[in-house]
């Protein structure tokens, strides 16, 4: 088993205001985690910088050149009331970007099994029109529309167990019956979107947890709803949005689940991806914002990743 750990070395590049959640030190604590011991066998590579013009495959074509508007050529930009922009922003989302497609071709050629991609800012809440939740553009959904372009996947499938709602992803592919997207989020919860009733041309399953509900409940939603709906899919190649905010430790969400479960949920989803599509898993860092959470539950997910 042949593991890609991808890490971007210019993640500091983005830079939010003091106390906000998604910050540098949140990628630092996931480079010393899987710098441990446990991690020696993982293939490792630096993210190069990927080409933003790639936003046009699934953002509107003016999209990208707003953003350069509103970029200040120093100091911080806001975009909404959480969501911000500063210099070198587009720097980083550059590499989170070419951290995704690297991942995507290795998996895609052969030369590794798997991959993660310890990445930031975060992208599932990016929509077609509108960067939002601290996201800029939406890398897993290029990243997935790069699979069917470059590779010919014909059926490509991104499950998110991000705690808060991937809305922009759902947005981008709500139409698209050749690309399946499921969620599992605590609900009520920030974006607000993603009730069950939300299943786009048939090819969205969202599963909504309520606040305290541990283990049981979504070992429950995605055995009874989400992996028997992606298995019917059968992808061609599966993307997973990894947050780890619905640690018991998160400060934005109160999900209760524990490393184990971030664990016992990769194994399935790599179970289908065995079965469907030669085990064929590119996983880019969502959300998690206590530091130990997040550190704790990315140890678990890519230590499942290299078979453990
Ligand atoms: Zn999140």
């Amino acid at each position: 088993m042949t593991t890609l750990l991808v890490s971007q070395r210019n993640f500091e590049s983005h830079v939010t205001p003091t106390g906000h959640p998604e910050r540098p030190d949140r990628l630092r604590a996931v480079d010393e985690a899987l710098s441990r011991e446990g991690f020696a066998e993982l293939k490792r590579k630096d993210a190069p910088y990927g080409d933003l013009n790639l936003a046009s495959l699934v953002h509107h074509p003016d999209y990208l050149e707003a953003l350069r508007q509103v970029r200040p050529a120093e100091g911080l930009g806001r975009i909404d009331e959480d969501t911000f922009i500063s210099s070198g922003s587009l720097d980083a989302a550059s590499t989170a970007l070419g951290a995704a497609l690297l991942a995507l071709d290795a998996v895609a050629m052969g030369e590794a099994d798997n991959a993660f991609c310890a990445i930031g800012p975060p992208g599932h809440h990016a929509e077609a029109e509108r960067p939002m939740g601290f996201c800029l553009i939406n890398t897993v959904a290029i990243a997935a529309r790069e699979a069917q372009r470059k590779y010919g996947a014909e059926r490509v499938a991104i499950v998110d167990f991000d705690v808060h709602h991937g809305n922009g992803t759902q947005d981008i592919f709500q139409a698209d019956p050749t690309v399946f997207y499921a969620s599992s989020h605590q609900m009520p919860l920030f974006p607000g979107t993603g009730a069950p009733s939300e299943t786009g041309v048939g090819n969205i399953v969202n599963a909504a947890l309520s606040a305290h509900t541990g283990k049981d409940l979504m070992r429950e939603a995605y055995e009874g709803r989400i992996l028997p709906e992606l298995e019917a899919f059968a992808p061609d190649f599966l993307f997973i949005s990894a947050g780890f905010d619905a640690d018991h430790r998160d400060p934005l969400a109160q999900l209760d689940w524990v490393p184990d479960d971030f664990s016992w949920l990769t194994g399935k989803l790599m179970d289908i991806a065995n079965r469907r599509c030669g085990g064929r898993i590119v996983s880019l860092l969502e959300g998690g914002y206590d530091r130990q959470g997040l550190a704790d539950g990315a140890s678990a997910h890519v230590r499942r990743l290299m078979g453990r």
